[in-house]
């Protein structure tokens, strides 16, 4: 048994050092890199064409979507104003940081600005493999219930913003926002985190502030 731990450390070291690599291929290309982390459904393709929307008129954006078959969702960010690249992940839960690699030599780098990744719908194992990106976004939404940073606390340990999407169904849906806040603060505090919806376009605007600021943040340092 101890040696399937050290097999699975393994694993992740090496992931962790081809994130390093991805890290300093995409800063030297001049690029800000966001991972976008979420369950199934929660609004992250939503999200992206909503930042998509907002952005492409002052900046060159790739957006890289993972996903377990399909290219729905990087159709829908090449339809939004992204050079959208399909990684299948064939059946794989997650992006790891070699995907990554591969995906980034579709791009030519320094014609871009910011670069989106889109990773697969989970709330597992997103959280244990690092890409190598300047930030880690995670995307809740209200359907999912009040209770998932308890149940799955490590994608809301390391992550840099938090996004609370569909509050428009707040009346509809019994979403204890407190008790979801006192569960994220206990995990991660400070997390500065952004009530939106891709639908009434509610919250949208501090989120780009929020992420035009980064941008700027990391061209000065
Ligand atoms: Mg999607
Ligand atoms: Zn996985």
């Amino acid at each position: 048994m101890p040696r399937k731990v050290t097999i699975v450390e393994s694993i992740h070291s090496a992931n962790d050092q081809l994130a390093g690599e991805n890290s300093r291929r995409l800063r030297k290309a001049g690029l800000f890199s966001v991972n976008m982390m979420a369950s199934p459904g929660a609004g992250k393709t939503s999200l992206i064409e909503k930042t998509l929307a907002r952005l492409t008129p002052h900046y060159s954006i790739a957006a890289i979507d993972g996903d377990v078959a399909t290219s729905i969702d990087a159709d829908r960010a090449a339809e939004a104003g992204a050079i959208a690249v399909q990684i299948n992940t064939g059946g794989q839960c997650h992006i790891d940081a070699h995907m990554l690699r591969n995906a980034l030599d579709e791009l030519d780098l320094p014609e871009f600005d910011i670069l989106l990744v889109e990773n697969v719908g989970n709330l597992i194992c997103p959280a244990s493999f690092k890409l190598g990106t300047d930030r880690n976004v995670l995307i809740a939404s209200i359907p999912e219930g009040d209770d998932k940073p308890y149940k799955y606390p490590a994608m809301y340990q390391d992550v840099d913003a938090l996004l609370i999407n569909k509050i428009d169904l707040l009346p509809y849906i019994d979403f204890d926002m407190d008790y979801f806040l006192q569960g994220v603060k206990m995990l991660n505090p400070g997390l500065v985190s952004f009530p939106v919806s891709c639908k009434t376009g509610e919250g949208i605007d501090a989120w780009i502030d929020w992420l035009e600021d980064q941008i700027k943040g990391s061209k000065t340092t």
